[in-house]
């Protein structure tokens, strides 16, 4: 095996249990390791501290697969961990048509995203770990669950930072029907696992569209970043009187309408306005609309805390203006998945936006990422979904 070797002082990663170690605190690397080959990591007096998967090109240089000196990472080990985190699903999960079985470093395969539709796997490789047990995970995900197909989406941009290229394309059966159909909530989706955004589906918000649903009764409901119009369509089934969904992508809108029909909802029930949330909300301020309901989800604005700054002048903007466009008894959803903003720095922001706005408002639930994306204990970054429902009072 071969091994790296911790600057003195740099070894709290270990005390910390967290996955990640950093190429600034390596002190040595014996034979230059491949990409994603297994070194054990080692203090300044040759102690053993983990064993992980090398990155040559990336910062994260090292991802720990195990802390156990005894335990040996083979295909037996990925089998366990992969049995571990279905296993999990099935007590979360159950009966759920459309999930993520793996999360990544949260369920202890750090860069491994295994996402399902119906009987279809979604793969994503984001680390050189996972990229060297690639084939191997393809044939445990056939063997241990029931699906027909395994696709790959290993097209995301944090792979250039792996040295890796992206790639995508279908690795298992031959039947692959696009789009594919899942159900959430009771309701139909479809789902282009081959263009969509991530693995096709934003998974994570399951549960909070839910909460929509039972909060959208005879409400005016604005949609903002709605993508395929997951919380649109859930505002619908829950008694919405009129949703407007708003998107930069006319592929996202096109999905919306689709989802839509599906659903058995008339044209009429949804305004789609393809342009950006920043000048339509403006737009919308400035003609004095207003509305019951509005869902602010927003893509990443600060992926590492160093953005953080930038990022929170963005998520006051749309908030300060989607408070000004609430009726009064109305409900702001407010989301952001940017791991660099906490939840208490997003919470101040959202309550400069009201303080700005000049609105009274109070939060009436905090809200995560569904369970089937759990966070690893000693994976802060694991939490990466918060919002509020803001009320606006009278
Ligand atoms: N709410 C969605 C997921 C939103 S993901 C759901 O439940 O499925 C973020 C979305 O914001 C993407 O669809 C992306 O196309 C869109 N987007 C990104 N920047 C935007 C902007 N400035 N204005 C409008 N839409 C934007």
């Amino acid at each position: 095996m071969k091994t790296v070797v911790i600057k003195p002082g740099r070894e709290k990663f270990a005390a910390r249990r967290h996955p990640w170690i950093f190429s600034g605190a390596l002190a040595e690397v014996e034979a230059n390791p491949g990409i994603g080959e297994t070194v054990d990591v080692l203090n300044a007096h040759g102690g053993f501290l983990a064993r992980g998967a090398y990155s040559p090109e990336s910062q994260i240089r090292v991802r720990v697969w195990s802390w156990d000196p005894e335990e040996k990472i083979n295909p037996d080990f990925m089998r366990a961990r992969l049995q571990r985190a279905i296993a999990l699903r099935d007590v979360t999960s159950a009966g759920e048509n459309a999930l993520r079985l793996v999360h990544a470093e949260s369920d202890h395969l750090p860069g491994l995203i295994v996402d399902r539709y119906d009987d279809t796997l979604v793969i994503q490789v984001l680390s050189a770990g996972i990229e060297r047990w690639r084939n191997v995970l393809v044939d445990l995900l056939s063997e241990l669950t029931t699906a027909k197909c395994i696709y790959e989406r290993s097209d995301a941009e944090v792979r250039v930072l792996e040295g890796l290229e992206p790639r995508k394309g279908l690795l298992v059966g031959s039947d692959l029907a696009l789009p594919l159909q899942i159900a959430e909530n009771d309701l139909k989706f479809h789902v282009d696992i081959a263009h969509g955004h991530k693995t096709g589906f934003y998974l994570d918000q399951r549960v909070n569209r839910n909460r929509v649903r039972a909060l959208a009764r005879g409400r005016e409901v604005l949609d903002c970043f709605s993508y395929s119009a997951g919380f649109a369509i859930n505002a619908l089934a829950g008694g919405a009187a009129k949703v407007t969904a708003v998107d930069s992508s006319a592929g996202a809108l096109a999905l919306a309408k689709e989802n839509l029909a599906l659903n058995g909802f008339s044209e009429q029930m949804m305004d789609c306005i393809e342009g950006d949330v920043f000048k339509v909300l403006r737009r919308m301020r400035d003609q004095a609309r207003a509305f019951d309901m509005i869902v602010l989800d927003p893509p990443k604005f600060a992926p590492t805390a160093a953005q953080a700054q930038r990022a929170a002048r963005g998520y006051k903007d749309i908030n300060l203006l989607a408070l000004k466009l609430l009726r009064p008894g109305g409900l702001l959803v407010t989301f952001s998945c940017s791991g660099g903003v906490k939840a208490d720095l997003f919470q101040k922001i959202v309550a400069g936006a009201a303080e700005d706005a000049q609105v009274n408002a109070q939060i009436v639930e905090q809200l995560h990422q569904a369970p089937d994306h759990p966070i690893g204990l000693h994976f802060p970054e694991g939490a990466y979904l918060k919002g509020f429902i803001i009320h606006v009072l009278g």
